[in-house]
């Protein structure tokens, strides 16, 4: 059984971002810039952010840190963004989610410029992820795209079912491993025998906030599974799937942590990198 290691993946993206950086840094005349904005207080959102930050500071990534009041308002957000946006220095917006419950977090996203919308969550990068042209890509499923190129699993004419179809993972993802020529079912909360799905599934992701939720008995023999779930429990962080159950029986799995959540940090810095050498190729 293979264990999809999401550390070393990500380590061997950084080492070779880092590369990168050095070497267009003398064309750029200046380093790649990301504008991470935190509102409000929410531990596990401020852990995220650290660690984003940390992988930037990494790599040779700035950062540039905007720890905002809970109390924001839509208008000093805009503010905000906007001035982000015309920002020579700042290659890619970060605007962690969730905003607290007074914020419209779809009009934020608007607001920020599809040039640096690092995190694929515009409209735009949606439409291009659609159509298959080439745009930011939403972090979590390519770091998930990436882990399994990684591993050399290939989804090519393969049966992937989805568990959960929220706008920042399992609709994205659904688009990728179509782009590869994947067969994709996404399953939800009213799909009927979601069990059937999944056992006929040659890559099983799951995306879903349940710890436990995928048992051994749903897998296949041989299938690969991607847990994406992060819950906090009494026992740490747990993911969607029952992994030493599943471990037995499948033919990779990821695991939790250290699975696709250091690739979605990864993909975070990609983008920003990408996002840096066309702003100096293609400036304005
Ligand atoms: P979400 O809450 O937006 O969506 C959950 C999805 O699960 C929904 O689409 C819902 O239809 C589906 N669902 C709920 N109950 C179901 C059921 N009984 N049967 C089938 N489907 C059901 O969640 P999200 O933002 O996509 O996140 C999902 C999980 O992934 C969370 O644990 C989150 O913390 C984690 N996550 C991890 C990363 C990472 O970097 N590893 C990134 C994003 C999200």
């Amino acid at each position: 059984m293979l264990i999809l290691d999401g550390k070393t993946a990500a380590s061997s993206i950084r080492s070779r971002l880092k590369q990168e950086i050095t070497n267009f840094l003398p064309v750029a005349g200046r380093p790649p810039g990301l504008a991470v904005i935190l509102v409000g207080d929410d531990p596990a959102s401020a852990v995220y952010v650290r660690n984003k930050e940390k992988s930037c500071l990494e790599v040779g990534i700035i950062s540039q840190g905007q720890r905002l009041s809970g109390k924001t308002s839509m208008n000093e957000l805009e503010g905000l963004i906007s001035n982000l946006n015309s920002d020579e220095k700042i290659d890619g917006i970060l605007l962690q989610l969730p905003l607290p419950q007074h914020l419209d977090s779809q009009q934020c996203l608007e607001w920020i410029n599809p040039g640096k919308d690092v995190d694929g969550f515009h409209p735009q990068s949606v439409g291009k992820l659609t159509l298959g042209l080439p745009g930011f890509r939403s972090c979590t499923p390519a770091g998930i795209m990436a882990l399994l190129r990684y591993y050399r699993l290939e989804v090519s004419g393969k049966d992937c079912v989805i568990i959960g179809r929220s706008n920042i993972v399992g609709k994205p993802l659904a688009l990728m491993l179509l782009a590869e020529n994947a067969t994709v079912t996404v399953c939800h909360s009213r799909t009927s025998d979601l069990k059937a799905h999944v056992q006929r599934a040659d890559f099983v992701f799951a995306a879903v906030g349940r710890p436990g939720f995928i048992t051994a008995d749903m897998v296949k023999p041989g299938a690969v599974v991607v847990d994406v779930g992060i819950n906090r429990t009494e026992h740490g962080l747990v993911g969607d799937c029952d992994y030493q159950g599943i471990r037995e029986k499948a033919l990779a799995v990821t695991p939790v942590p250290g699975g696709v959540g250091p690739m979605t940090i990864a993909m975070l810095l990609e983008n920003t990198v990408a996002s840096w050498k066309n702003s100096v190729q293609s400036p304005g």
